[in-house]
């Protein structure tokens, strides 16, 4: 240790981003490096909503030393094998953005230039058929991954559900064991330095002062620290996405266990809805300039699979992201850094990326400017490649029944997203770019699920002599057909390992 390591550090929030920051430290970081302490507030309570993920989550469990089925027992959570979309291309179409690949490797040449090859000669039935997980999804099943050599069950990508109240509980539990201490209050005031205006401690109603070297502003979309005392300013993407409002409700489960998620468009945003253990999780995501909430709710509720168990709850927001999320000894991690829509459930993937690109940017008292640069700047390229990745299910589409729609489909998109376009719609090539979040397969899945349909195919597929193509699809497509067969129904397989 040297004398300017970081010696305390104050978490302000304990909904998902700041139980999954203590969590973090505490794991990293051991009980003897820094002084871990986390506020919150029972009477302001927590966001509670993100309640679905993508398959990174069990990188982040794993991190932690987590046991699956205990962190899925306990928070009354399911498998998602990846999201339906229903209505998005046009009305009455659906498609599915399945986790994991297509097809098998096919000695360098994408899969998906062989399947468009075949499909661009009629021959293609839809491209699901290729993958484990959207075939597994159509009936309702779900196995983990087994040791079964070449065959589709070794290798099964999936994420979580889960309800997000019993998570930052469970997390809770974890961090407390690990020395973290809580703190119950309500934050009315942050005192800075007066030398060089870094946060010196936050004031609680009872008059009490939380000092520490480090602050880590989980507290949501109000940003207490990150915005009201530091300012670090709000780049908004209203123009690009421009739902602004959420209305939720749960309602009671029906016999199905649908192991992915729905999205369903309705004429001015969408809906979700996630199933869980003891409830399914529904909520209209919609732009307050096209709709009221008095109509969103009515629609929403018009679209529930059972009674609902709540009233219906209203969040507005912006999307965007904050100008700089690190600014002198403050990180803003969770809804207090930004916001982007949930139709591809990424924001706890950016809490948990946030966490690791801060660990290895970790300070010390200096608090170097360069790593805090380099933080920054690496994280709005996430948030800007995650955003143009979900600026593509409004703007590739063929609905041309309302102004949001009509406003969607016409609106100016960034120009990284328009050359991915481009080039899709040439020779049916897509790409990840960089280390971007989604790869090439989900790029794949929602072009041609958006109804993209590419002039060509990638003429290196013609490598390939045709019959050997079509014999090759057809092995791969009825291997996945026999794995997804044998699976077990999603409901018996929690019933047996991870049932509340
Ligand atoms: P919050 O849950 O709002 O927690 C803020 C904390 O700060 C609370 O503990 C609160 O008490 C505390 N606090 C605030 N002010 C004070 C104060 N003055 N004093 C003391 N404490 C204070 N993400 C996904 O990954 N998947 C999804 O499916 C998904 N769906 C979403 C749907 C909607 C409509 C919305 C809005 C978000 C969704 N998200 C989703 C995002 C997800 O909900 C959040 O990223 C996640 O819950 C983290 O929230 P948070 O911890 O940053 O904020």
């Amino acid at each position: 240790m040297t004398d300017r390591n970081i010696r305390s550090i104050l978490i302000v929030g304990g909904g998902t981003a700041g139980w999954m920051t203590a969590a973090t430290l505490s794991r990293i970081l051991g009980p003897d490096y820094a002084k871990i302490t986390l506020v919150e507030s029972d009477e302001i309570g927590i966001i509670g909503v993100g309640e679905a993920t993508i398959p990174q989550m069990a990188t982040f469990n794993r991190m932690l030393g987590l046991d699956e089925d205990q962190f899925v027992r306990e928070t009354k959570g399911s498998f998602k094998l990846g999201i339906q979309f229903v209505n998005w291309g046009r009305a009455g179409h659906r498609y599915f953005h399945p986790f994991g690949k297509y097809g098998l490797d096919m000695k360098g040449v994408s899969f998906h230039a062989y399947y468009l090859r075949l499909r661009q000669l009629g021959e293609a039935p839809d491209v699901d058929e290729w993958s484990l997980q959207a075939m597994a999804a159509r009936d309702d099943k779900f196995m983990r991954a087994i040791d079964a050599g070449n065959s589709p069950l070794s290798d099964i990508a999936y994420a979580y559900h889960f309800d997000a109240g019993l998570y930052a509980k469970f997390l809770r539990r974890y961090a407390e064991d690990k020395g973290v201490t809580r703190r119950e209050g309500k934050i009315v005031d942050v005192k800075l330095r007066s030398e060089d205006g870094f946060v010196q401690s936050v004031q609680l109603e009872d008059g009490s002062h939380l000092e520490a070297d480090l602050f880590i502003d989980c507290s949501g979309f109000r940003g207490l620290i990150i915005e009201q005392a530091l300012k670090a300013g709000y780049t908004d993407w209203s123009q690009y996405l421009p739902c602004n409002r959420a209305i939720a409700v749960p309602c009671a489960s029906v016999d199905a266990w649908t192991p992915y998620t729905r999205s369903t468009a309705h004429t001015a945003g969408w809906q979700w809805r996630i199933p869980l253990q003891h409830r399914i999780g529904n909520g209209h995501v919609f732009c307050s300039d096209y709709m009221s909430d008095d109509e969103a709710t009515a629609i929403l509720m018009s679209n529930l699979d059972g009674e609902p168990l709540a009233d219906p709850r209203t969040v507005p927001f912006k999307t965007g992201h904050r100008n700089r999320m690190w600014v002198k000894n403050c990180v803003a991690m969770g809804l207090s850094g930004g916001f982007l829509e949930p139709l591809e459930s990424t924001s706890i993937w950016l809490i948990q990326s946030g966490l690791s690109r801060f660990l290895t940017m970790f300070p010390d008292r200096d608090f170097n400017q360069a790593d805090i640069d380099r933080y920054n700047r690496i994280m709005q390229t996430d948030y800007e490649e995650i955003r143009d990745f979900l600026v593509l299910h409004y703007h590739a589409t063929e609905r041309t029944d309302s102004p949001f729609w009509d406003y969607c489909r016409t609106m100016e998109i960034p120009e990284r997203l328009a050359e991915k376009m481009r080039v899709f719609r040439t020779h049916g090539r897509a790409f990840r770019e960089n280390e971007e979040l989604f790869n090439d397969t989900s790029w794949f899945a929602v072009m041609l699920g958006q109804l993209m349909e590419p002039a060509s195919h990638d003429p290196v597929a013609d490598v390939m002599p045709l019959a050997e193509t079509r014999e090759r699809l057809a092995h791969i497509r009825e291997a996945i057909a026999n794995s997804a067969d044998y699976m077990p129904k999603h409901r018996d397989f929690i019933r047996e390992h991870c049932a509340a």
